[in-house]
């Protein structure tokens, strides 16, 4: 997901149960606290445009992107440490979600508003394959948003869906700007080739370029024709700690708002001048 606040959804849990573990992308002396939980529920229905449902198989994200919109679910979670250093594991979720799915109306759902579907904790816990299992057997519309490459893992799923879309947020062409904003996601390179191999397999793909860190517009498009359907921009959400974020890197003249309009337009050319149907998010 990336810095657009897309929804809040309205999710209750119980029984926590807290554990804490090595997180394999971390240096070793590095914990995450994960607790399982229990969800009521998770299928929620969202305000975002050409959505139906959203669902969140995780609270928090162990990706812990400086600029993250989603760290507000702090708020709600009454969580004390720092955000990208909790998950909480809706253990239940695809029982859950399958009782939801008997009785609701047949729409389109979007799979990580407010985490990451894909963070490292998922290759253990198997939550969101559990839940696309689910979703598979209604045939309801997907769309997932990740960073991460653990994706092609449910490629088997994604093949026997009537309608998927898959996206992976493609921030920036740079690592070091990656490392600045996005310290503990995968690689951008990384998720290029995730693209790449999802493309392979005919599934739908996406780039969500969002929110738009500082680019070098060519070399994305070059690269990311090739592997992409489709192309949706956005823009970062300036807040204090971002913005001191750009001036501790000297990247301050990236802040301005022509560079954002200036780039997503060449964008925007770029890409349609090669087939590919592009959406700037203002
Ligand atoms: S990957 Fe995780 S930390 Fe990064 S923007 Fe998405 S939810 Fe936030």
């Amino acid at each position: 997901m990336g810095s657009r606040l897309w929804a809040i959804g309205k999710e209750n849990s119980s029984c926590p149960i807290a554990v804490t573990i090595m997180s394999s992308t971390r240096k070793l002396l590095d914990v995450i606290t994960i607790r399982e939980i229990l969800a009521k529920n998770v299928l929620t229905k969202t305000g975002i445009e050409g959505y139906d449902y959203c669902i969140n198989p995780y609270v928090g994200c162990a990706h812990g992107c400086r600029y993250c919109y989603a760290s507000f679910m702090k708020r709600f979670t009454g969580h004390m440490e720092p955000w990208g250093e909790f998950v909480d594991v809706k253990m239940n979720a695809p029982e859950v979600l399958r009782r939801q799915l008997r009785r609701a109306k047949k729409g389109s759902v979007l799979v990580g508003t407010v985490t990451d579907p894909y963070q490292p904790i998922e290759k253990r816990y198997r939550i969101t394959r559990g839940c696309l299992e689910a979703l598979l057997e209604y045939q309801f519309p997907v769309n997932i948003l990740t960073r991460s490459p653990l994706v092609i893992r449910d490629i088997d799923l994604f093949t026997q869906f009537n309608d998927i879309s898959v996206g992976l947020s493609v921030t920036t062409d740079k690592e070091e700007i990656k490392k600045i904003f996005e310290p503990n996601s995968p690689s951008i390179q990384s998720r290029i080739k995730t693209l790449k191999m999802l493309h392979n397999e005919g599934v739908s793909t996406y780039a969500f370029i969002g929110p738009m860190l500082p680019l070098a517009p060519e070399k994305l498009i070059e690269t990311l024709a090739k592997v992409v359907d489709e192309v949706l921009i956005d823009r970062l959400n300036y807040s204090n700690k971002v913005r001191w974020l750009y001036r501790n890197a000297g990247l301050t003249r990236y802040l301005e708002d022509a560079y954002f309009m200036r780039t997503a337009s060449s964008l925007k050319e770029g890409f349609e001048n090669k087939g590919i149907s592009v959406s700037v998010i203002c």
